[in-house]
């Protein structure tokens, strides 16, 4: 197989959850121009059915169904009734704010942990099970370079601590998996241009120019920059990884 033909994702089915807006829907995008039948997930049925439309009439496959990535039996059902997938990107998460020290309210803690951790875990194991059955499949978490540094410009400890456990589970199973077909992989992004960065980006300029300080590229990445590295990595191009996270952060994790 020629090296651009490993790109090809020609009939094979992808799952995204997030996937209607952001980086989850940059991913979606990518996939279905590598050829992929796109699923997307999300809690919002109304966006999902506008994103979907929109990729259908721009010529792509895509079908689109309500999972809130909290729920493991909601999970472990989608994932029964589609049975093996080829590509999951478990995408989904949520940033909180939040000092460890200071922070009192183990609720806010938890829904963090819920969705972006557990979220991760249900969606790994539900898919990844079927994966399994199938001798088959790629799996591409988003964690976050809050999952290796403390990022200390935001004060969001107990996202930080859930996106450092997304990485180890990433490693876990992928080394778990490595010798039955399913590989597991993580990219963990710098700052990029999304509603979830919106509230520094757009609304807090000198919070934006501190992290753009601190960017040796200074500038935010976007979606899309995000998206071609899951579309590699879950394409045979990446056949010989398995357990790695792949960081693009314009550098900032460099200094
Ligand atoms: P957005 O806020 O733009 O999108 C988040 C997506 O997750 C939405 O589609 C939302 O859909 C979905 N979502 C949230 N909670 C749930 C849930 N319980 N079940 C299912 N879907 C859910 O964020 P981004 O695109 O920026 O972030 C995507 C991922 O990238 C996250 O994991 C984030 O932590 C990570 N990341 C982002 C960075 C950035 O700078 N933007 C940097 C590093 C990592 P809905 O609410 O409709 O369900």
């Amino acid at each position: 197989m020629g090296i651009l033909e490993q790109f090809s994702l020609k009939g094979q089915r992808a799952l995204v959850t997030g996937a209607s807006q952001g980086i989850g829907l940059a991913c979606a995008q990518a996939l279905a121009e590598a050829g992929a039948h796109v699923i997307l997930t999300s809690r919002d049925a109304a966006m999902l059915a506008q994103v979907a439309g929109d990729m259908t009439a721009a010529g792509h496959s895509a079908e689109w169904h309500v999972l809130d990535v909290t729920d493991s039996a909601a999970t472990d059902a989608l994932a029964a009734k589609l049975g093996p997938l080829d590509v999951v990107v478990a995408n989904a998460g949520i940033a909180r704010s939040g000092t460890a020290a200071e922070t009192a309210d183990d609720a806010l803690v938890q829904d963090v942990m819920n969705t972006n951790f557990f979220g991760v875990l249900h969606t790994a194991r539900a898919f990844g099970g079927q994966m399994l059955g199938a001798g088959k499949g790629a799996i591409v978490a988003i964690g976050s370079i809050s999952g290796e540094i403390s990022n200390r410009p935001q004060n969001q400890s107990y996202y930080n601590a859930s996106k450092a456990a997304v990485h180890h589970l990433v490693r876990s199973m992928g080394a778990e998996w490595a010798g039955r077909g399913v590989r597991v992989n993580a990219v963990a992004p710098g700052y990029i241009e999304t509603q979830m960065t919106k509230y520094a980006m757009v609304d807090d300029p000198v919070m934006a120019a501190k992290w753009m300080e601190l960017t040796p590229m200074a500038r935010a990445g976007q979606p899309e920059e995000i998206a071609s590295i899951v579309l590699f990595l879950a394409s045979s191009a990446a056949s010989y990884m398995t357990g790695s996270v792949v960081t693009a952060d314009g550098g900032y994790t460099c200094w």
